[in-house]
C-alpha cells in the first residue's frame, strides 16, 4: 500500500516528545506499517496557521513551525528505522518508506525560493492550502463567494515553481476555483492526496465529479478519506461519536471509480489528522477495506491500481523532473 496522507508528524510534534514514530497510541507506528504491508507512508508537515492551541506557535513564523515539523520527520522516521523513499524505483525492496509532503503553503509565508529548500528535504507532494486563506490561495468553503476564488498571483508562481522542481501539487483542502487554476497551470499530474466524492456526501473538503474526471484527465489521483465527516452525512452529537464506516468507504471508491475510472483511485487515509470511531483505525486493518471492495465486485487489478500502482506511477511521473 501507498498511502497519500497522514498527519502522525504532526501529532508527534504536539506532544513535544512525549511519544515517538516507533511507539504511539495513534494509528500510525512503524510497528502497524510493517503489519499492513505499506511500502510507502506520506508524512506531512502539516503547519498550524491559526489553531485553536495558540501555545503552540505563539512567537513562532509558520516557516520556523514547518522547520521544526521537518526536524521531527527526519529524527523520528530514523529512530524508527523507517528510511525515505530514496527513489521510486526502491519502494519496491521489501520495507516501509517514508515519503515527505507538506500541508498547508502558508508555511512558506509567500517566498517561492523556499520551495527548493523542501524540495532538498526530499519534499514530494505540496498542498497549496488548509482550511485558511494564505498567500498562495484560499480554501474549499460552504460560502460559495470563497469557494469560487481562484489561486492568488504566487499561488499560479508557486504551481509552475512545483513542475520545475518536480514537486505534485496537492490540492486536496483548496477551494473550487483553486483546483481549476491548478489544472490550467500545472504541467504535472496533480493530486488529491486526502479527499472524498462530493456527490455522495456534500462536505466542501470533497471532491466533485467534473474534479475527479479532470484529475484522471490531468494524469492524478483522489486519495479515499478515511474521515467520518467526509464519509457520510451524519450528523453525530460530537466529534467522538462519529463513524467511520467500511461500507461508506466503499461507496465513495465505488462512485469515484464508475465517475472517473480506475486509474484515479488513490488512498490518503488521513490517519492521527481524523477523530471519531474508526472501523479502520491503523494501517494493519486496511485488508478489511480490500475484501470489502472485493465482495463489492471490484476486481484484483483495480485493487492493485488503487492500493499503490496509480500513486506509484505519479511519485515517478514527477520523479523524472525532481531529480
Ligand atoms: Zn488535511
Amino acid at each position: 500500500m501507498i498511502d497519500l496522507h497522514c498527519d502522525t508528524i504532526f501529532s508527534l510534534w504536539k506532544e513535544s516528545g512525549a511519544y515517538t514514530l516507533a511507539d504511539n497510541p495513534f494509528s500510525i507506528s512503524a510497528v502497524r506499517l510493517r503489519d499492513g504491508g505499506v511500502r510507502g507512508q506520506c508524512f506531512a508537515l502539516f503547519t498550524p496557521m491559526h489553531s485553536g492551541v495558540p501555545a503552540l506557535h505563539s512567537g513562532k513564523s509558520p516557516w520556523q513551525i514547518v522547520n521544526e515539523l521537518h526536524d521531527v520527520f527526519v529524527r523520528e522516521t530514523a529512530e524508527a528505522g523507517i528510511p525515505m523513499m530514496d527513489s521510486v524505483s526502491g519502494l519496491s525492496d521489501g520495507n516501509v518508506h517514508a515519503i515527505l509532503t507538506t500541508e498547508e503553503g502558508g508555511a512558506i509565508e509567500g517566498d517561492i525560493s523556499r520551495l527548493e529548500i523542501l524540495r532538498e528535504w526530499g519534499v514530494r507532494i505540496f498542498g497549496l492550502t488548509w482550511n485558511w486563506e494564505n498567500e498562495l490561495g484560499y480554501p474549499n468553503s460552504r460560502d460559495p463567494e470563497i469557494m469560487g476564488k481562484g489561486l492568488k498571483e504566487k499561488g499560479i508562481e508557486a504551481v509552475e515553481e512545483c513542475g520545475r522542481l518536480g514537486i505534485i501539487v496537492d490540492v486536496s483542502h483548496l477551494s473550487d476555483g483553486g483546483f481549476m487554476d491548478v489544472a490550467r497551470y500545472s504541467k504535472l499530474p496533480f493530486v488529491a492526496t486526502h479527499s472524498d466524492c462530493r456527490s455522495v456526501t456534500s462536505a466542501s473538503r470533497n471532491l466533485t465529479d467534473e474534479d475527479l474526471r479532470i484529475l484522471a484527465d490531468h494524469g492524478g489521483v483522489a486519495g479515499l478519506n478515511l474521515c467520518p465527516a467526509f464519509l457520510s452525512d451524519d450528523d453525530p452529537a460530537t466529534e467522538a461519536e462519529a463513524e467511520s464506516r467500511i461500507s461508506d468507504m466503499v461507496r465513495h471508491v465505488m462512485h469515484a471509480y464508475r465517475t472517473a475510472g480506475d486509474e484515479v483511485l488513490a488512498i490518503g487515509t488521513d490517519f492521527d489528522g481524523i477523530g471519531g470511531r474508526l472501523e479502520i483505525p491503523s494501517p494493519d486493518r486496511m485488508h478489511l477495506l480490500r475484501d470489502a471492495l472485493a465482495s463489492a465486485g471490484m476486481k484484483q487489478s483495480v485493487l492493485d491500481k488503487m492500493w499503490d500502482g496509480n500513486a506509484e506511477r505519479v511519485l515517478l511521473e514527477a520523479e523524472e523532473v525532481f531529480r
